[in-house]
Order: structure tokens, then C-alpha cells, then sequence
């Protein structure tokens, strides 16, 4: 029986055991660039401990997932995406797109947004 850490993408990801280009690293969090970019800026935060989605999520990784929720701040403001704006989002559950069931943060920049979101 393989682990769900193992079989995970974003898991794997996180080791290094499947390439990606990862654009900022620490304890918490890992971040890398979106292998089919929606927008200029497509960047994916995820937290290294898995989590499966936030349905999923228990007071004790709110630390891990606030810790992505700020290193997307901190990368948006050094890059300066912040003087256009930028979208953050977190898709729950499959009618929302979610395709990969690690829990990650898309940091979209670099275009117009429509709203509503389709
Ligand atoms: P979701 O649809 O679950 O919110 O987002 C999953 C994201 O992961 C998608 O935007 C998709 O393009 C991205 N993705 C899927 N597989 C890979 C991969 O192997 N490498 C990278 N860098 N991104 C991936
Ligand atoms: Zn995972």
C-alpha cells in the first residue's frame, strides 16, 4: 500500500521527487509555477503537509494554510503585482475545479479579471 503523501502530485512536488519551477520555499509553504498558466502570473501555493482540500482542514493547519494565504502576499508585493491587483484563488470541491486534492492557492497576475468568476 503506497501513502496517500506518495501517490499526491503536489507531494511530490513538494520533495522534489516531480520536477517543477518553484519559485519560493520555506517550512511551511512551496511555491511553484502553474504547468498550464491561466493568466501572465500563474503562480500554485501549496502547504507541504497535506491537506486534501479545505473541506478537509482542521484548526490545527490553520498555521500552514495562513502561512500560504501570506507568502503569496509577500511574493504579489515583491514582485509588485500588487500596484494592478492581483487574484487569489482556492477551489473546493470538484463543481468548483478542483482537480488536484492537496490544498493550493493560485496567485493569477498580469491581466484584467472578470467578476463574477466564471
Ligand atoms: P485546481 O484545478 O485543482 O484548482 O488546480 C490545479 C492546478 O495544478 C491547475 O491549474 C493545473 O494546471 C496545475 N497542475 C496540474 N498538474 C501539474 C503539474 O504536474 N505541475 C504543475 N506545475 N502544475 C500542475
Ligand atoms: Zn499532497
Amino acid at each position: 500500500m503506497t501513502s496517500i503523501t506518495e501517490r499526491c502530485l503536489f507531494c511530490r512536488i513538494a520533495s522534489g521527487e516531480i520536477p517543477a519551477k518553484v519559485v519560493f520555499q520555506d517550512t511551511l509553504t512551496v511555491a511553484f509555477e502553474d504547468i498550464n498558466p491561466q493568466a501572465p502570473t500563474h503562480l500554485v501555493l501549496i502547504p507541504r503537509r497535506h491537506i486534501s482540500s479545505l473541506d478537509e482542514m482542521t484548526e490545527n493547519d490553520a498555521e500552514a494554510v495562513g502561512g500560504v494565504l501570506f507568502r503569496a502576499t509577500e511574493i504579489a508585493r515583491a514582485r509588485h503585482l500588487n500596484d494592478e491587483g492581483y487574484r487569489l484563488v482556492i477551489n473546493q470541491g470538484e463543481a468548483a475545479g478542483q482537480t488536484v486534492f492537496h490544498i493550493h492557492v493560485h496567485l493569477l497576475a498580469g491581466r484584467n479579471f472578470v467578476w463574477p468568476p466564471g
